[in-house]
């Protein structure tokens, strides 16, 4: 199929009517166009202002986004405490405070917006808010805090070595070092940090014992499967990627790490640092190419990271035959398993119920349109109530840690933690690490650590 063209924004400014074929209620599946990011125009800031004008015209005259995250009601509030309360009365320099409070969570494109492409309109929300953050990146505005606190691969390493996981983990537990670490990597002080692990995943994986399984294709499955650890993953949930290979061999699936990685570059692109995106990009896309072509399926078991490499590179580099077999060779690690289960090669026989779990469907699963996989294998654990929520969680990559977006962030996670503690669960659990320790950290009353599907699946096996 080819790629549609790679457009800034549409030749002529679309007039407010419905195009034939293309329009609102239009039975076009949604598209999105490839990111013209290597455009000298893509950094014209006179033409990226001139794209926020009409598309914050667009979203002011519909607003069916304002209950979704912050840059919503900034905007509106913007237009309507202006001169004229349209959005030619807001200040070009105030454009920059939608920019702000977008997180890149993908949400307003993938369930709301009924002007995306092929809409003659051409809303694509999040990634001009992309734009505009990459021209602000370039024009050297993105603060050094802010820099250091996405260098997730250079944290990990340094954190990893025992005697400075220890420091690490004393200093996040620490008022005093909390107030330091907020002026150096502008995070909050009251913001929930994840614990550092000298013993990796990968040393972890490395010290399991041997598994021999004769691997047994299924639909698009091969029973294969190479791990991306992710930065996350090895550094910080080493637990869970070692939960994650002991389901999968225990479901009859060979299973390998990918051998080196570098970080998938969603905390780089929320920033809209794209050329550490490439850099990233550059590192990762050959070893994972090779890992496809020699017969492996590849898996993440962060959301954000499967959707960096089913979607966002994807469309960076839409002429690239590596990105493309990256694409179309990775899987969500419930998403593979309900595939499994389909063909009968899932094993169901489970020892331990998992009592009442509130189980949250983060935003870059939901926008990856797999449908709710964890939800529907956890159903099938007998001794399990659940509690679904889809609804975002606020956490959001750096969104959740900042000095700035703190307090939005848990404003945004009030209803999720509310619900959750109503429910009054045993565990609360999200395929989103982070999401599901946001979430925890909302909940008054609730003790328990949080918990991945995985580790749960792996529990509920009893192995
Ligand atoms: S991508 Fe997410 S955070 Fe950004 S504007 Fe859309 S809903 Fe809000
Ligand atoms: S992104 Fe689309 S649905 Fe959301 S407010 Fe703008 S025009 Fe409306």
């Amino acid at each position: 199929m080819s790629e549609p063209p790679r457009t800034l924004q549409p030749a002529s400014t679309p007039s407010r009517g419905l195009g034939a074929g293309a329009g609102e209620g239009g039975l076009s599946a949604p598209t999105r166009h490839p990111l013209a990011w290597r455009d000298a125009e893509f950094y014209d800031e006179a033409a990226l202002h001139s794209e926020l004008e009409r598309v914050y015209d667009i979203c002011h005259g519909c607003r069916r986004c304002v209950s979704l995250c912050q840059a919503f009601p900034t905007l509106f509030d913007l237009v309507d405490n202006s001169s004229t309360m349209e959005v030619d009365g807001i200040a070009k320099a105030d454009y920059g405070k939608v920019v702000e409070q977008c997180y890149l969570c993908d949400l307003c494109y993938q369930t709301k917006c009924p002007y995306v492409p092929p809409h003659q309109w051409n809303v694509d929300f999040p990634h001009l808010m992309l734009r505009a953050k990459a021209v602000e990146f370039r024009k050297g505005e993105v603060p050094a805090s802010r820099q250091r606190l996405t260098n997730t691969t250079a944290f990990g390493k340094l954190a990893s070595i025992p005697v400075i996981t220890e420091a690490a983990n004393a200093a996040n537990r620490s008022p005093a070092m909390r107030k330091l670490v907020s002026k150096l990597l502008d995070v909050h002080p009251e913001a929930h940090l994840p614990e550092f692990h000298s013993n990796t995943a990968r040393r972890r994986v490395g010290k399991l014992s041997s598994h021999e399984v004769s691997p047994q294709p299924a639909g698009t499955t091969r029973g294969r499967v190479a791990i991306f650890v992710t930065c996350y993953g090895n550094y910080n949930m080493p637990q869970v990627v070692e939960d994650l290979v002991v389901v999968l061999r225990h479901n009859g699936i060979e299973v390998k790490l990918v051998e080196r990685e570098s970080c998938c570059g969603m905390p780089k692109l929320e920033l809209g640092d794209l050329q550490s995106v490439d850099r990233y990009k550059q590192d990762n896309l050959p070893v994972l190419a090779q890992a496809v072509a020699e017969g492996w399926d590849l898996m993440a078991p962060i959301p954000s990271c499967v959707l960096m490499f089913r979607q966002e590179i994807p469309l960076m580099y839409p002429e690239d035959a590596q990105v493309q077999a990256v694409k179309r060779g990775i899987f969500d690690p419930f998403e593979y398993l309900m595939l499994r289960h389909k063909a009968g090669l899932l094993k169901t026989t489970f020892v331990n119920a998992l009592g009442r779990v509130a189980y949250h469907a983060p935003c870059h699963q939901r926008v990856q349109n797999i449908g709710p996989k964890t939800k529907e294998l956890l159903a099938l654990i007998p001794g399990t109530e659940l509690e679904f929520i889809e609804r975002c969680s606020g956490h959001d990559g750096s969104y959740g840690l900042r000095n700035d977006t703190y307090a939005l962030s848990m404003k945004i996670a009030r209803p999720v933690s509310s619900r959750a503690e109503k429910f009054a669960p045993d565990v609360v659990s999200s395929d989103c690490p982070m999401a599901a320790d946001h979430i925890a950290h909302g909940m008054k009353d609730h003790q328990n650590a949080p918990a991945h599907p995985i580790s749960l699946l792996r529990r509920a096996h009893g192995i």
